[in-house]
């Protein structure tokens, strides 16, 4: 008998229809000789109209009371979920999150899980019962209530499939799994049947925001196969099943495209070139909480340097403000940014082991005039900053470039 986790999304418990087809899935997966825990999120909307009460009586709630507040949305769904299986006719439980004792840190509003008791659960499960297990939230040392950070139920789902060794975690949602790239912008994307955790880090964290990206280190790091798949359908689909690197397994050398709309791009020429000056010019913006993403530095023949870096677009005129100060101290040249800017990444385990990705594609790119402005690289990823307006151009390029709508980049091939 397997063991099974599954997780159910905001828009898939959305309305009492909704709630029941959930009901009737869960079922038909014991039916098939499985234990069942499910963990669900809020009714979708419920916590932002919750947050948008709070934010009527004050700004800035604070942080444990807020937790006590949005940690509600889950607490109506789990028991809506319960009757509703119950109805149907299965033996089922709910639990919070305190009453699983999911022990946290006291960081509210975006806890840390140290530890899951399960309470009853196991016996709860032996004597064949669906257990249903609010998401998000979490209980800390001195018995406050807490949550994960939005979004945090795949994190839940995935530390319940952890604890109690689940042969699977499946996380139902509104796609039917993790795409090439965004079917919005390239419509011949590409379900993918198996990624890795590393790649899905990368997607996500990219922009293809399909699951909390801590539940996949969560996932990766316990070794915990997580499956998305979309609760919308009629016939069950297989989705994506998210797991370890398989030598067995022909790799394709490219997984997906992912992209990223959010950067800015700042530059600060001729800088005289010293040991320290790196530091002198990022230094204060980490000091104003500004995230840097990525840094191209160069020295020139006369010895002054170029430094170019990203920055999230929310944070341009706080860091181009910034900056400017610095070139005023530092004595560069010129000072500039431009926020009309993308992130464009390939990924894929499998470019670890092939030459030539990079330069297939650069110069995909180049025959349709697209200019790259910055270059950065990591083991299992490529990514170019090029103009905004060319976003829908390179994602597409790129996908054909690698044959990515048909399976036709094995890396073997
Ligand atoms: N309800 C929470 C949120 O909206 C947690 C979740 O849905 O995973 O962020
Ligand atoms: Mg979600």
């Amino acid at each position: 008998m397997a063991l099974i986790v599954q997780k159910y999304g905001g828009t898939s418990v959305g309305t009492i229809e909704r709630i029941e087809a959930v009901a009737d899935r869960v079922i038909a997966t014991r039916d098939k000789g499985n234990q069942v825990v499910v963990v669900v999120s809020a009714m979708s909307g419920e916590t932002n109209r919750l947050i948008a009460l709070a934010n009527e009586i004050v700004d800035k709630p604070p942080a444990h009371e807020m937790d006590v507040l949005v940690s509600t949305g889950e607490q109506v769904t789990i028991a809506l979920l319960s009757m509703a299986l119950i109805k149907k006719g299965a033996a089922a439980r709910s639990y919070t999150g305190s009453q699983i004792k999911m022990l946290t840190d006291s960081a509210h509003g975006k806890a840390r899980i140290l530890d899951i008791l399960c309470g009853d659960m196991e016996k709860d499960l032996q004597d064949g019962n669906i257990i249903v297990v609010a998401g998000f939230q979490g209980v800390d040392e001195k018995g406050r209530i807490t949550t994960l950070g939005r979004g945090g139920s795949d994190t839940t789902a995935v530390a319940m499939a952890a604890a109690l060794k689940a042969d699977e975690c499946q996380i139902y949602t509104d796609v039917d799994g993790v795409y090439t790239t965004d079917p919005r912008i390239e419509p011949n994307a590409r379900k993918l049947d198996k990624i890795t955790f590393e790649e899905m880090l990368e997607m996500a964290s990219l922009g293809s925001k399909v699951l909390q990206i801590r539940s996949v280190e969560f996932a990766g790091k316990y070794n915990v196969p997580l499956r998305v798949l979309s609760s919308f359908e009629e016939a069950e689909g297989s989705g994506t099943l998210i797991t370890t690197e398989d030598d067995e397994m022909e790799q394709a050398l490219i997984s997906g495209i992912a992209f990223n709309k959010d950067e800015a791009q700042l530059t600060i020429s001729g800088v005289p070139d010293k040991p320290g000056v790196a530091s002198d010019i990022l230094g204060p913006i980490t000091e104003a909480n500004i995230e840097i993403d990525m840094i191209v530095q160069n020295v020139g023949e006369d010895s002054s340097t170029d430094f170019t870096f990203t920055v999230h677009r929310n944070d341009y005129d706080a860091a181009l403000a910034i900056l400017t100060r610095t070139g005023d101290e530092v004595k560069a040249r010129k000072v500039y940014g431009d926020n009309r800017i993308v992130k464009v990444s390939l990924v894929g385990v499998g470019m670890r082991s092939h030459a030539g990705i990079a330069c297939k594609m650069f110069s995909a790119l180049a025959e349709e005039n697209i200019n790259i402005r910055m270059i950065s690289t990591s083991e299992i990823k490529i990514s170019v900053v090029i103009d905004e307006k060319y976003l829908e151009l390179g994602v597409r390029t790129l996908h054909s470039a690698f044959g990515l709508e048909n399976d036709g980049n094995l890396a073997s091939a």
